[in-house]
């Protein structure tokens, strides 16, 4: 059990000329008690701390076990008229008026016995302002309440204690923002990713001068998108060490917490070195880049060399030669297809997939897409559903990229004979495309993966269909950099739509 003696939370007490003891229920030992106490029983500190109440007071005193549950099952508290201890050198017997309240604590399974006591008015002839029955049940009251939070406030000081060990143990740092003083609070441990001295001001302007310069607008429109809409943060950025000056990576997960009028009060989140993550992505990445470039050379010369075969076969009339070309140019077909995927995706995550922005008729690209598909696809009908002749501003090449993925995607994953509609219609400043099939479709739960780096979906329709969970990523990434946005319904078995907005021009 935990000891109250001297703790600060009855302090309060002190002063009180109503006597106050706290006893230990499980040994019958005086915990605490307050100087009026001392007074009243004429006794000092010394000789009632650690001691047992019945022993020292007497079996008038005794509260026992049974009472103590009943009491604590009632929430009452109890009095009695003692008379005083014989050590207390009066003249005349004393009478003591002695209150008791029990008190259990869930969160510290701790009990404890609370006594107060007061000296009966008629008793003392010669002491005034003495305290009527009513300020000793207020007195008991708030000694309960004082115990209560007290133990609340080592359980709350326990928690933070244990929430710093984890975050410490995860090297994470904490960062915060409280709106109504503008004070920006990081962490020594965020200080330390930002190269921040411990002793310093943070302020907003600070962090974001470490923040690399072409990651500004990102982060400025997380934080103001988390301010207006209540969107929670999740940020990766580089910085420059304000210290050692060299680039580091950080990932900021924030909330931002509103008061019942919806006003801001204020953000937390946590803060993660992601440095060595991001060199191990790009090690992996500079290696699919090079070996993407170093097959592409092998696989277009024999499309090369079978092409020259089909010629051949042609020729001479080798009708069984002729389907094995055609076979062989469409296997490496395939696959210079997904070295490209690898090349723009390395490309992409190096930077070096620029947009070209010029004005184009969104609806003759979409003719245009169609009809190379309608050329290569024998086994589907592609058709245009709906769309108007509207202008606008993107990468044309990039966009046809996407609608390509879109479009080879959906015959991917649907059956031989469906049908794969498009469509484009106005929306506002924006220009909405969608790409429907009549495919296998995607369940709820992994439809919002599908665009991330690397995923497939794992189910039985798709385990025998080819493909490295790139070109959705990619997309997202080339529609993105259009300030545009992509998402995908379905529903299984019957199929998907895709969806991609873009600034009209
Ligand atoms: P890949 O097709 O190479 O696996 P993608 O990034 O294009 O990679 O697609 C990611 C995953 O999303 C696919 O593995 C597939 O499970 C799912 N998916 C994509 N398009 C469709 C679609 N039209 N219908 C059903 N599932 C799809």
């Amino acid at each position: 059990m935990r000891s109250y003696t001297g703790i600060q939370f009855l302090k309060e007490f002190e002063y009180s000329d109503i006597g106050l003891c706290v006893v230990d229920p499980g040994n019958d030992q005086i915990d605490y008690c307050n100087p009026a106490f001392e007074h009243i029983l004429n006794k000092s500190g010394r000789d009632l701390i650690g001691k047992n109440y019945v022993d020292l007071l007497g079996p008038q005193w005794e509260i026992s076990q049974t009472l103590f549950t009943e009491m604590l099952f009632n929430s009452s508290v109890l009095k009695r008229n003692v008379t005083a201890p014989s050590s207390t050198m009066e003249s005349h017997e004393q009478i003591l008026e002695v209150g008791y309240i029990a008190v259990h604590s869930d969160h510290e399974q701790s009990r404890w016995l609370i006594i107060s006591v007061v000296q009966k008015a008629n008793s003392d002839p010669h002491r005034e302002g003495i305290k009527s029955g009513t300020g000793a049940n207020a007195v008991l009251e708030l000694a309960k309440s004082n115990i209560l939070l007290s133990e609340l406030n080592t359980i709350l000081k326990e928690s933070q204690e244990n929430l710093e060990s984890a975050f410490e143990a995860g090297n994470l740092g904490q960062c915060g923002i409280n709106f109504s003083t503008g004070e920006v609070t990081l962490s020594k441990k965020g200080r330390n990713f930002f190269g921040l001295a411990q002793d310093i001001q943070v302020t907003w302007e600070l962090l974001l001068e470490a923040v690399n310069e072409e990651f500004h607008e990102m982060v400025n429109s997380a934080f103001s998108d988390a301010l207006t809409l209540g969107k929670p943060v999740d940020s990766t950025y580089s910085i420059t060490h304000l210290s050692s000056k060299e680039t580091r990576w950080l990932r900021v997960m924030a909330k931002v917490h509103f008061n019942a009028q919806g006003e801001p009060l204020k953000l937390f989140g946590l803060v993660m070195d992601i440095t060595e993550q991001k060199n191990d992505e790009q090690r992996k990445n500079d290696f699919i880049a090079m070996v993407s470039h170093e097959l592409k050379t092998p696989i277009t010369s024999a499309q090369g060399y079978t092409q020259l075969i089909q010629r051949k076969a042609e020729e001479s009339g080798n009708v069984f030669l002729g389907s094995l070309a055609d076979k062989a140019f469409t296997q490496l077909g395939r696959m210079s297809k997904l070295i490209n995927g690898f090349l723009n995706l390395s490309r992409l995550e190096s930077g070096k997939i620029g947009i070209h922005r010029e004005r184009f008729d969104f609806k003759a690209l979409i003719n245009e897409v169609v009809e190379d598909a309608r050329a290569t696809i024998p086994t589907h009908t592609v058709q245009v559903d709906k769309c108007t002749n509207i202008d606008v501003c993107a990468d044309r090449d990039k966009i046809q990229q996407v609608l390509n993925n879109l479009i080879s995607n959906a015959v991917k994953y649907s059956t031989v004979g469906t049908n794969i509609l498009i469509s484009c219609e106005r929306m506002g400043s924006f220009l909405k495309t969608q790409v429907r099939d009549q495919g296998i479709g995607i369940d709820s739960e992994t439809i919002s993966l599908v665009f991330d780096r690397f995923y497939r979906v794992e189910s039985t329709p798709t385990e025998h269909i080819s493909g490295f969970g790139i070109g959705l990523y990619i997309c997202k990434e080339i529609i993105d950099r259009h300030q545009g946005k992509i998402w995908a319904e379905s529903t299984l078995g019957i199929g998907t739509v895709f969806s991609f907005t873009l600034p009209i021009a």
